[in-house]
């Protein structure tokens, strides 16, 4: 455990060396709490305290990958599978421009067909016309060709979510089968591919799996900084019940444990990269019902309300307990409302809120 003064010195330097991350991972309530207090104020400083909402459309579960982790991976036969027309999609996406959220991610398991990569290319196509471009799309739909990215880009795609899960890859392969699906050279070109094309860049991982240490933490840090990323989304791993990974549930933090190191990352990564954005991920909920307001006091500037289809939500389960899958979209806006200004944010309605870094870095 590293004393008050320490935290408070670490925190005075421009660039932190591992050594400092593990520190600040490691810290205790009180160190814990001045590192907060100094991400809160970069985050004021550098983004505003301005919370952006991405209304997020879970349009299909069905995955042709078989991550070790994730509820809905191909060989889970209990999982009920479903694929929204692009009907039921475009109603979704119309909500949200309604409700002036901005931005909208379009989210589902892993497909590299012909069919699945038209139907994207068109409802970007849609999503344009209805909103005058106006709205913002995030894509989070796994590793695809260059090709593919190009198409949705020219579609109208400009940010796009792909965790790496993962930096160290001997883990990567305790989480993932290890074959040409499931690839750590291939995510990792995947991620440079988008880049390369000028997508908006977003990864991330998953904090507190089985056999990772505060050092894989460390390094997944300085991997966003080293990679000059553009967007953060990362959250605590929770358990699945028909995953592989159940099995080495007695080698898990316990779920607060998880759900402070979860925290402890995002605080240490806004202070790292101040003008990133940074999720708060629904993850965080599921373990502390104001999990997403707390990760937002202390560095995150992005939100993901739920808009998929009340009735599809309880079949896109990747982990148990997966917060508010019996609500309707408007249930999720008016409460989460009302939780953003408790947590003392402005809600950017209306903006779609890029990630400031993407245009730094653009400028260089
Ligand atoms: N299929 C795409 C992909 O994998 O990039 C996008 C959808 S996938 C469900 C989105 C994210 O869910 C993954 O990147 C993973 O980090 C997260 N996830 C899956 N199972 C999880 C679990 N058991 N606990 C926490 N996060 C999980
Ligand atoms: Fe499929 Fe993504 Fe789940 Fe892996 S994490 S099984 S690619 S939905």
């Amino acid at each position: 455990m590293e004393s008050d003064e320490q935290i408070l010195h670490i925190l005075t330097k421009e660039n932190f060396t591992k050594e400092d991350l593990v520190n600040l991972l490691n810290s205790d309530i009180s160190g814990r709490n001045i590192l907060y207090k100094k991400a809160a104020e970069v985050k004021e400083k550098y983004v505003g305290k301005i919370t952006y909402y991405r209304g997020l459309i879970e349009f299909s579960n069905y995955c042709s990958k078989n991550c070790y982790y994730c509820g809905i991976r191909k060989s889970n036969s209990n999982t009920l599978r479903y694929d929204l027309n692009d009907e039921e999609i475009m109603s979704a996406v119309k909500f949200a421009h309604d409700k002036n959220y901005g931005s909208v991610v379009l989210q589902s398991g892993e497909r590299n067909d012909k069919q699945f990569i038209e139907k994207v290319e068109r409802l970007l196509k849609k999503i344009y016309q209805i909103s005058n471009g106006e709205l913002g799309v995030t894509l989070s739909l796994g590793e695809q060709t260059k090709e593919t990215y190009k198409r949705w880009q020219d579609s109208g795609a400009r940010r796009y979510l792909l965790r790496i899960e993962s930096t160290n890859k001997e883990l990567f392969y305790k989480i993932h089968p290890n074959d040409e699906y499931h690839n750590f050279e291939k995510r990792l070109e995947a991620l440079q591919t988008l880049n390369d094309l000028g997508y908006q860049t977003g990864t991330g991982v998953m904090i507190g799996l089985p056999h990772q240490t505060i050092e894989d933490l460390a390094n997944d840090l300085l991997f966003f900084k080293n990679n000059d990323i553009d967007m953060v989304g990362m959250g605590p791993y929770i358990e699945h019940s028909d995953t592989p990974m159940f099995s080495e549930k007695h080698l898990l933090l316990p779920l607060n444990e998880r759900f402070n190191l979860s925290l402890k990352m995002i605080a240490i990564l806004r202070i790292l990269m101040k003008d990133i954005n940074i999720a708060a991920a629904t993850a965080l909920q599921a373990i502390d019902p104001i999990g997403r307001e707390k990760a937002i006091k202390i560095g995150a500037n992005i939100i993901m309300p739920n808009i998929t289809p009340t009735e599809n939500r309880k079949n896109y389960l990747l982990y148990q307990n997966k917060p508010c899958t019996d609500e309707g979209a408007e249930d999720c806006t008016e409460c989460l409302e009302a939780r953003i200004y408790i947590s003392g944010d402005e809600i950017g309605y209306g903006k779609s809120g890029d990630s400031k870094h993407f245009f730094s870095r653009m400028k260089k």
